[in-house]
């Protein structure tokens, strides 16, 4: 198994780790947990920093009055979905495709799922996320498989949120490098590219929090029409 070379970074670990990340940015870094042993450990590191730290932490006295009011507002706020979490040291040396937790969302089978086609050679899948109603949609992002044949991407685009896109198989080429099986690509609104998928196509999971603006003389065309 190769060693992935692009990683989110220590803020998006650190949000990861104290379980402050909406659910479709949780499955995108917990999938990339189970294909990278470096960010794995990093997270170990940082889930036992914060579990020291908490039990360093002296009880102090509370109001009765001001828990009650705490409790009764937490009471109103709708359940955060549950990402299951990758082990976090040991993982067997051949990961499938799909690993955990990505494989509990859309199953083994990639033929089995309706994929959809945004382009020739471009197919998508949206995951199906959450579960309670009244959820924050924003928050929780929007997460989907994207197929890409040789050759084929988006058009030259930036976006009005974060993307985060992680290979799944093959690969693919943009303004920032080349990224293959296990990389994380982390792009924001300062990011202006356009992702070509290598010679032998590219399988990737998809996260944005907004949809992407398409740039040049085609994105005035496509950006009130396609929502990517
Ligand atoms: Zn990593």
């Amino acid at each position: 198994m190769t060693v992935p070379t692009h990683h989110p970074g220590d803020t998006l670990l650190i949000d990861y780790a104290g379980g402050a990340l909406g659910e479709a940015a949780s499955l995108i870094v917990a999938t990339h947990l189970a294909l990278c042993p470096c960010c794995r450990l990093n997270v170990a590191e940082m889930e036992a920093v914060g579990g020291a730290l908490l039990e360093s932490i002296e009880p102090e006295e509370v109001d009765p009055a001001c828990l009650e009011t705490v409790l009764a507002r937490l009471d109103d706020l709708p359940p955060l979905p549950r990402v299951p979490r990758p082990k976090l040291v040991c993982q067997p040396a051949e990961v499938p495709l799909l690993p955990e937790p990505l494989r509990r969302y859309v199953g083994g089978d990639l033929s089995r799922l309706p994929w959809k086609r945004l382009m020739r050679g471009m197919d998508c899948y949206d995951i199906p996320l959450g579960s309670g109603s009244g959820y924050d949609s924003a928050r929780r992002g929007k997460a989907r498989l994207m197929r890409l044949a040789s050759g084929v991407g988006p058009p030259h685009h930036t976006h009005r949120g974060i993307e985060l896109t992680l290979v799944l198989d093959g690969g693919f080429t943009d303004d920032l490098g080349q990224f293959a099986r296990g990389d994380l690509s982390v792009a924001d609104d300062s990011v202006r590219h356009r992702p070509v998928a290598d010679e032998e196509g590219c399988l990737c999971l998809a996260v944005t929090d907004a949809p992407l603006r398409f740039t040049g003389a085609l994105g005035l065309i496509l950006n009130p029409f396609v929502k990517f």
